[in-house]
């Protein structure tokens, strides 16, 4: 019998992530089925519960339900419950729901293996203090670099998630601070970054992080967790403002979602032709 997964979120119609399970399923011969199911938060959990029970065996979870994710679930793997939040759902032989995070290991995947860089020793910024950022902060701790500075819109949730995190960057010997969101754009004082990562959403709203030269080094990345068929604002300003190399989170939405088919189906998939695929769809939209 074909499996079934899906994907809940809201808004959902422009989700990749079809598309990219049922690329993972051809490859690999997993006999699955993949759709996207639009439920506003009143009905999120019902309608999760409702897909368990017809049958289905696994689900991702985007924007605005990662934390109701992980609350629904009878257990969780320690980076989902370090996060506060699951993308990853699977119902298991005996009717539980066990919650995953993929998010982090998908970034630090696209850094590492498909962008060839290394943290160990770095210095990186963090720009917003929201789900994406809870769900990427233990991985970048993990990979040791040198200090992490966390600077957030809202000031008092930067300092939530710096104090949350602090006994594991004391763990890994990590510097973890915060930066006032006012100083990003007249910053002198401490060294420049290696990588600058944007997690907010600015970039849905056309918007950027305030930056300013003084905060890149020579060789520095930066790395919007968005993506998008054109370059987003913040990697526009950042390559303006003299950063060596511009990601966009195209490559870490793969990667999370390759651990995701591992936790349901255990086999890896290979990410490079879905990405490149992806990166094709997205270059002829920009065309039209
Ligand atoms: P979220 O929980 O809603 O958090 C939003 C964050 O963005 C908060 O830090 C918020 O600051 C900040 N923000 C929103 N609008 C802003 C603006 N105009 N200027 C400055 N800061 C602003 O969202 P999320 O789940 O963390 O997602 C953040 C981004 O990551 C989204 O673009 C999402 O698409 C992307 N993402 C990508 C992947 C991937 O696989 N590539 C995975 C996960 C997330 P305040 O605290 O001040 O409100």
């Amino acid at each position: 019998m074909t499996d079934r997964y899906a994907v809940f979120g809201h808004p959902i119609h422009h989700s990749k992530s079809p598309f990219i399970h049922s690329a993972f399923a051809q490859q690999t011969g997993q006999d699955l089925t993949y759709t996207a199911i639009d439920a506003p938060a009143e009905t999120f959990t019902t309608a999760v519960r409702a897909f368990f029970a017809e049958g289905g065996k696994g689900a991702n979870v985007t924007v605005p339900h990662k934390e109701a994710a992980l609350a629904l679930a009878d257990d969780a793997t320690p980076r989902a419950q370090e996060a506060g939040a699951a993308n990853t759902l699977l119902f298991t032989a005996d009717g539980a729901i066990y919650a995953d995070n993929t998010d982090g290991v998908g970034l630090i995947r696209d850094l590492t293996n498909r962008w060839g860089l290394s943290l160990e020793g770095k210095r990186i910024l963090l720009l917003g203090a929201g789900g994406a950022a809870k769900g990427i902060l233990a991985p970048l701790i993990a990979a040791r670099p040198r200090a992490i500075t966390v600077a957030n819109r809202t000031a008092a949730r930067a300092e939530a998630l710096t104090t949350a995190f602090a006994p594991l960057a004391v763990r890994f010997d990590v510097t973890l601070t915060t930066l006032p969101w006012a100083q990003l754009v007249h910053r002198e004082a401490t060294p420049p970054f290696d990588l600058v990562l944007n997690a907010t959403s600015a970039s849905l709203a056309g918007s950027t992080p305030p930056l300013s030269r003084a905060l890149w080094a020579p060789d520095a990345v930066a790395y919007d967790l968005m993506y998008g068929a054109s370059p987003t604002p913040f990697l526009i300003a950042a390559q303006q403002q003299g950063a060596a190399r511009a990601i966009d989170g195209l490559g870490m939405l793969v990667e999370q979602a390759a651990e995701s088919f591992w936790l349901w189906r255990s086999v890896r998939p290979e990410t490079e032709p879905v990405y490149r695929a992806l990166r094709a769809q997205l270059a002829a939209s920009a065309a039209r």
